[in-house]
């Protein structure tokens, strides 16, 4: 680590849990961040501003006038760009030290499994579930850890599946890929603008926890977080030994 670097980082330095060592994991690392919306756009610029080494982005979509409301790193001026790209300029000037890999593309199943190999930490901040599903069994079967975030209205949720480790659940135990339900979608329902900060946050968190390797994360949690109360809950999940995508005796 150069000066610039000790000094940029000090103040994660100072922290025990993370100090040098922490940090330099950091720069070393690789998180995949899927879907470039509002959680998305909260959790990125904590992680490249903490210095993670490499960040890819896939998002398909361009920004739109109505995203602005909750998509706070892009601006008027990015209308039309696509989303990835523009938030690919967004972080690289917050962090030249961060090298972005922007992926103007709908996740699918072989560039998932081939992306998700090389790095160290998935983010899903999509927005639907069948792209949810998609990465938890990519991110399965290739025993990477995931970390999870949702939100709508005023009502979030979060958490983390991480198939290294035996006892945690995998997204599909808790949401079977069997169950049909209607799409809500914050063009129909609207959103909260915090509450996408607040969850993309809470998801850039666990994935620095994950990285550096301190404190203990969301595995077998959900988190809930009201945001008309204020109030934070969370419920205990377990693995469900007949899950279609984790389970040893799936077909
Ligand atoms: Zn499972």
């Amino acid at each position: 680590m150069n000066d610039q670097e000790l000094l940029r980082y000090s103040r994660h330095i100072l922290l025990e849990d993370i100090d040098i060592e922490g940090v330099s994991k950091l720069l070393h690392s690789h998180v995949l961040i899927i879907g470039a919306g509002g959680l998305g756009s909260a959790c990125a610029p904590y992680l490249a501003a903490s210095g993670v080494g490499t960040i890819t982005i896939v998002d398909d979509d361009i920004v739109d006038f109505t995203n602005l409301q909750r998509q706070v790193i892009y601006s008027s001026q990015n209308i039309g760009s696509n989303k990835v790209d523009a938030a690919k300029t967004f972080l690289e000037r917050l962090n030249p030290g961060t090298k972005v890999n922007a992926y103007a593309l709908r996740a699918n199943e072989a560039f998932l499994l081939e992306i998700i190999d090389q790095v160290d930490v998935v983010i899903d901040c999509t927005d639907n579930f069948n792209t949810r599903q998609l990465v938890n069994r990519s991110c399965v079967s290739l025993k990477k850890p995931l970390v999870f975030g949702a939100a709508l209205q005023f009502d979030g949720q979060f958490s983390v599946f991480d198939s290294r480790l035996e006892q945690s659940p995998c997204y599909a135990c808790l949401f079977s890929p069997d169950e049909v339900f209607e799409e809500v979608l914050c063009s129909q329902m609207g959103i909260f603008s915090p509450l996408v900060g607040i969850i993309g946050s809470i998801q850039a968190a666990n994935a620095l926890q994950l990285l550096v390797g301190f404190g203990s994360t969301m595995v077998g949690k959900l988190g809930l977080w009201d945001a008309k109360r204020s109030e934070f809950s969370q419920i205990k999940i377990s693995r469900n030994p007949t899950c279609k995508v984790c389970s040893p005796n799936r077909n």
